[in-house]
C-alpha cells in the first residue's frame, strides 16, 4: 500500500498470539493490528507533536499563575492573610520544617516546571525534521521530571487543610487554587497525547544524516531502533 517502504520497520512478536510479524509506517491516527487476533500492536496519535505543544504551553501560563497568584486567603478575628505555593513552602522552612518544605518546592515547582519546560524544549525542537541531537536528552530529563510533578496529591492535601481551617476562619480559595486545578488535567492530557516514539523517530532521522557521512553509518541505526 505505501509506495516508500518505511526503512525503520520494526518487527514484534503479538502479545496475545505471538505471531511474529512487521509493523508498517503508519499514517497519523492510524493503528496495527495483529491479522491473526486483532490484538492492536502500536498507534499512532493524530497529532503526536502539535496537540502536546497546544497543552504544553497552555500548561506553563496556567503554571506561571499558579506560583504567582496567592492559593488561599485567610480570615480571622480581623486579620488576613494569603499566601502563594512558594510562599507556603517558605514558611514552613523558617517555622522549622525544612525537609517538607524542599520537598513541597521540589514537587509542587520545580519538577513541574523543569517538565514543562523541556517538553516545550523537546516539541518545538522537533516540530521541523531533523531533530537537533540534542533533543533526546532534553527528553530523557523530562521524563526523569514527569513522576515527580505531583499536582493531584498536594490539591489533595490543600483541600483537607482547607476543610479544617474553614471551621476557624474565614476561607477563601484563590485563583492560584483554581489554576492549580487546571494543571491536575493539563499534566496527565500531556502524558496522554505525547508519543516519545515520534520524538525518536525523528531524532533517528538526524543520527542518520549524521551516520550517512560515516563508514558503517546502517550498523548505528540498527542498534538505535532496538
Ligand atoms: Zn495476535
Amino acid at each position: 500500500m505505501d509506495p516508500f517502504p518505511d526503512p525503520a520497520m520494526e518487527a514484534v512478536a503479538c502479545p496475545d498470539c505471538d505471531l511474529l510479524q512487521e509493523i508498517p509506517a503508519l499514517p497519523p491516527g492510524a493503528q496495527a493490528r495483529c491479522p491473526r487476533c486483532g490484538h492492536v500492536l502500536a498507534r499512532r496519535p493524530t497529532d503526536p507533536i502539535d496537540l502536546p505543544l497546544a497543552l504544553t504551553v497552555t500548561a506553563a501560563v496556567v503554571f506561571i499563575v499558579a506560583n504567582a497568584m496567592p492559593l488561599m486567603a485567610i480570615s480571622a478575628v480581623g486579620r488576613h492573610a494569603s499566601t502563594t505555593i512558594l510562599g507556603g513552602a517558605y514558611q514552613m522552612w523558617v517555622t522549622g520544617e525544612q525537609i517538607t518544605a524542599a520537598i513541597v518546592a521540589f514537587c509542587a515547582v520545580i519538577a513541574p516546571g523543569l517538565y514543562i519546560f523541556f517538553m516545550m524544549t523537546v516539541l518545538t525542537a522537533v516540530r521541523r525534521p531533523p531533530a537537533p541531537h540534542w533533543v533526546g536528552e532534553v527528553l530523557r530529563w523530562g521524563l526523569y521530571m514527569q513522576p515527580w510533578s505531583m499536582y493531584e496529591v498536594m490539591l489533595l492535601g490543600i483541600l483537607v487543610a482547607l476543610i479544617k481551617i474553614a471551621e476557624l476562619a474565614m476561607v477563601d480559595p484563590g485563583i492560584g487554587m483554581y489554576a492549580v486545578g487546571a494543571l491536575v488535567i493539563l499534566l496527565p492530557a500531556i502524558m496522554v497525547s505525547f508519543d516519545a516514539r515520534e520524538v525518536w523517530q525523528r531524532v533517528e532521522w538526524a543520527d542518520d544524516e549524521m551516520s550517512s557521512t560515516h563508514e558503517g553509518g546502517d550498523a548505528i541505526r540498527a542498534e538505535a531502533v532496538r
